[in-house]
């Protein structure tokens, strides 16, 4: 993974190489350093819109032992997606995908007759989908060079700004930069169950595709026009009626014998294109600034009262992780015992 930073001082705020100032809660030297007093942040970590569950998630460093279904299928699919357009061939996207989907303490269904949308053999028949639709557009579509090297799965971090004497990072990783049809264009991908017009609605206002605009901005100096979200969608599978047949819309058959293959199989992928201009970026700074001050504050605060609840997020993506824990006065560390290891935040990995 290509790593850009713009300040030398930033790889030793990092997730990887900062020393541990408090061993008992190392999510601090994370985020907040006090000896070096920088705040350090990645969309994700801003997204998580309740301060408690920010609490319990960066500050406690508490991860569910049983992982997200979801989580873990974005994150097969990114593997195979990456080495994809690095110019691997399908056995060896397939290979990589299968490692991750596999792996220890893997929550996706193994069984090859499931009929789960996020089963193993579901998404293995997507991801061919995939490669038969875009292997054709490798010819135009080649991973932008940075470095002398592909910019795909880019790690970053640059400084905000400076606020009430605390320096700001913002960090992440960009899923790739492509040259699309001659034109240094941003790629994201995002996997979803729930694809439709309204989809293409969250492309704007959004902070991480600004940040990540923004981002490759400052570190490589080049203001993208474009971005595309390459949208993975992993619907239930079509199936036949009491007789065996598939009722394919006539729009479908006219179009042809792929388009009748991807229909059965409910593949759908799109690159949906969105902008940002240099106003959308000087924009998006002020806010992080804003916001990044503002967490920096709680981060000061050992006290798990001081991060109140905002429960209007308790089912924003599904039940919160930390429901159950949550519902209970104060933290109980039994419970935690039980249902939660220690993950400590690494943008980049
Ligand atoms: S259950 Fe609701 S209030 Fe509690 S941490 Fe989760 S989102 Fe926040």
């Amino acid at each position: 993974m290509t790593m850009l930073l713009k300040n030398p001082q930033i790889p030793q705020a990092s997730a990887h190489t900062v020393a541990i100032h408090n061993p008992d809660v190392p999510s601090l030297t994370m985020y907040l350093d006090p000896i070096n007093k920088t705040f350090t942040f990645d969309y994700s970590t801003h997204a998580i819109a309740c301060d408690r569950k920010l609490y319990l998630s960066r500050y406690r460093t508490l991860r569910p032992k049983v992982q997200n279904e979801a989580l873990h299928a974005g994150k097969s699919i990114h593997t195979f997606v990456e080495n994809f357009w690095l110019g691997a061939d399908f056995p060896t996207c397939l290979q990589k995908f299968i490692d991750v989907a596999t792996e220890d303490g893997s929550p996706l269904d193994m069984e090859t007759t499931s009929i789960n949308k996020r089963s193993v053999r579901r998404l293995v028949e997507i991801m061919g989908a995939y490669y038969k639709k875009y292997d054709p557009m490798r010819a135009r579509w080649t991973p932008y060079i940075i470095n002398n090297e592909p910019a795909v799965e880019i790690g970053f971090a640059f400084i905000l700004g400076v606020v009430n004497g605390w320096t700001i990072i913002y960090c992440g990783r960009i899923d790739r930069i492509m040259t699309m049809d001659g034109e240094p264009t941003l790629v994201d991908t995002k996997s979803t169950t729930r694809f439709g017009p309204q989809y293409w609605q969250m492309l704007r206002p959004n902070n991480q595709i600004t940040g990540y605009t923004a981002a490759i901005k400052e570190l490589i100096n080049i203001l993208v026009k474009r971005t595309a979200i390459d949208v993975i969608y992993i619907g239930e599978e079509r199936k036949p009626d009491a007789n065996g047949n598939y009722k394919i819309p006539k729009a479908v058959r006219e179009e042809g014998p792929e388009a009748i293959s991807f229909w059965m199989l409910n593949a759908q992928f799109e690159h949906g294109p969105t902008t940002r201009s240099q106003n959308d970026i000087d924009e998006w700074w002020i806010d992080m600034l804003v916001e990044g001050d503002r967490m920096r504050q709680l981060f000061e605060k050992p006290r798990y009262e001081d991060w109140p609840k905002r429960t209007s997020q308790c089912n924003t993506f599904g039940k919160c992780e930390f429901h159950d824990l949550c519902s209970l006065k104060g933290v109980n560390e039994q419970l935690v015992e039980n249902l939660y290891e220690i993950h400590i935040w690494s943008p980049y990995e």
